[in-house]
């Protein structure tokens, strides 16, 4: 079975969040399965020299990008046991920032073009392109609707993974013609359309044969309005091809046993090295070093989706515990000039780092007792599964994946991993947390709920295996899917 995983960002390459450390995990688990799976992704200016280095030009060739005729280097790379292909245009990639650009919905419509057209030139014959969010939304819809008529296109099949609702690539109408010659063919017709727009996550919605999201309780919410992004109708008329599967977190990359960002190693046989974390981080930060002032942490995304208005507004009954609090992490100004104020304010208790460092991330899940991500919603969610192999308790909202990873814990029977709360409720929040505070106090307690979350197998095994029946499943199922 052979595999074309087109996606925007990928760990080593380029990140901006857990897109990228599942595109670095779940090839490498699928080669270990025995798939031909390749990556291809842009080549952009900010991937380190040295890995640079190493990639090999190719093939190169010219993309239609509606009246433009754009040039394409491709160059490859094997690393750790997966081929990556890089699609190289400089006007486009070389930037600063991977996204956030006047001209994405261009540069996104060049990069599924070309991986389109790469085929005949990288010489890969895929049975399934496997595409993800709408950078790479039009993948399936070109292919089903242009290039179906093309030698070698027949019969290549489309997975798209909805990684979060809320990106959808919603671009103006006249993107149709300006970027993929197209206008005229779907005037009439509301394919793509998006009140008044169009849409690049619509078009894979549409036109994939499978459509996976990456949690089984996300599967259902996006069906709701509530959940949905105005995409709820479209996704519950393809609900006999959406199905919902699990993340896992790359074992090797989050390993407390082997973390060469950590001052000590420790496992979870053994976590007395942990506590030298704790107070390395807090030295680092400039807390006041106290072993046993609970250090609450937060690794995230600034932004609403990620709950932080519910911290903002109990931070000062929150702050006023006999806690201290992380915040790692950039994204809404607002939130970031919150949290800055919050630091100058408590100096002593709270410590807000804007800035994204992953080597920062991972001493900070290492030093951390507990870990916050009351979400307003949550696809997946790493840095709950990542928290609890470095023994930071979790707490969050039952939402998405944290309501499919996380267990609650429960006092009479000694089960549970972590801590939840169901409404979007900050007192509800703020009530969780000095839950867990409560069994914090109580050393053996927590000694059994660290030890619960450092048992948990969030490995990326069980999730490729889910991923292997899926694309066999499509591989011989002999109907294919026709949008009406
Ligand atoms: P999302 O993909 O919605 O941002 P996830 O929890 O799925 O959220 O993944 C976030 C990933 O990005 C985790 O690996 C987390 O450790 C990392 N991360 C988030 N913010 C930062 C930051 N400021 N510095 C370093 N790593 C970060």
């Amino acid at each position: 079975m052979k595999i074309l995983f087109a996606i925007s960002e990928c760990v080593p390459f380029a990140k901006s969040g857990g897109l990228a450390d599942v595109a670095g995990a779940l090839p490498k688990e699928l080669v270990r399965q025995g798939i031909d799976i390749r990556v291809i992704m842009p080549k952009y200016g900010s991937i380190e020299n040295n890995l640079k280095a190493r990639m090999e030009k190719k093939t190169e060739y010219t993309v239609e990008v509606g009246w433009r005729n754009q040039y394409c280097g491709i160059e490859e790379l094997e690393f750790q046991g997966v081929s990556y292909y890089f699609v190289d245009n400089e006007y486009y990639f070389m930037r600063e920032d991977l996204y956030g650009y006047f001209d994405d919905g261009e540069r996104f419509a060049f990069f599924n073009k070309a991986v389109l057209d790469s085929l005949p030139h990288i010489h890969f014959q895929p049975d399934i392109i496997h595409c993800h969010d709408w950078h790479t939304g039009m993948i399936p819809f070109l292919l089903k609707m242009e290039y179906k008529e093309k030698e070698g296109y027949q019969s290549i099949q489309t997975v798209f993974t909805i990684h979060n609702l809320l990106f959808q690539g919603i671009m103006p109408r006249d993107s149709l013609k300006e970027l993929f010659g197209l206008q005229e063919k779907y005037d009439h017709v509301d394919y793509l359309e998006f009140y008044g727009c169009i849409s690049y996550l619509k078009g894979a919605i549409i036109a994939a044969d499978k459509i996976t999201t990456v949690s089984p309780t996300y599967k259902n919410e996006i069906q709701t309005s509530v959940y949905g992004e105005k995409l709820h109708e479209l996704l519950q008329s393809r609900s006999n091809d959406l199905e919902g599967i699990l993340n896992g977190i790359d074992l090797e990359l989050y390993n407390p046993e082997r973390d060469p960002f950590l001052l000590k190693n420790y496992s979870e046989k053994d976590v007395t090295n942990k506590r030298v974390n704790k107070l390395h981080l807090q030295e680092l930060l400039g807390l006041p070093i106290k072993e046993k002032t609970p250090l609450i942490a937060m690794i995230t995304r600034l932004t609403k989706q990620k709950g932080i208005d519910l911290v903002r507004h109990v931070f000062r009954e929150l702050i006023a515990e006999d806690i201290q609090l992380i915040i790692l992490g950039t994204g809404d100004h607002e939130y970031e000039h919150f949290f800055q104020q919050m630091e100058a304010a408590y100096p002593h208790k709270c410590k807000a780092y804007i800035e994204f460092d992953e080597g920062l991330a991972h001493k900070v899940y290492a030093g951390a007792d507990l870990f916050l991500m009351p979400s307003q919603f949550e696809p997946c969610g790493l840095g709950q599964m990542i928290a609890m192999r470095y023994g930071a308790v979790p707490i969050v909202r039952e939402t998405g994946g944290l309501n499919d990873t996380v267990l609650s814990f429960n006092e009479q029977s000694g089960e549970g991993n972590g801590f939840t709360f169901s409404q979007y409720n900050a007192h509800d929040m703020l009530f969780t947390i000095e839950r867990a505070l409560s069994f914090y106090r109580d050393e053996a307690c927590w000694r059994n709920i660290v030890q619960n979350a450092m048992a948990m197998d969030y490995s990326w095994a069980q999730s490729a295996i889910k991923y292997k029946q899926l694309y066999s499943e499509l591989v011989s199922r002999s109907e294919i899917h026709v949008y009406k």
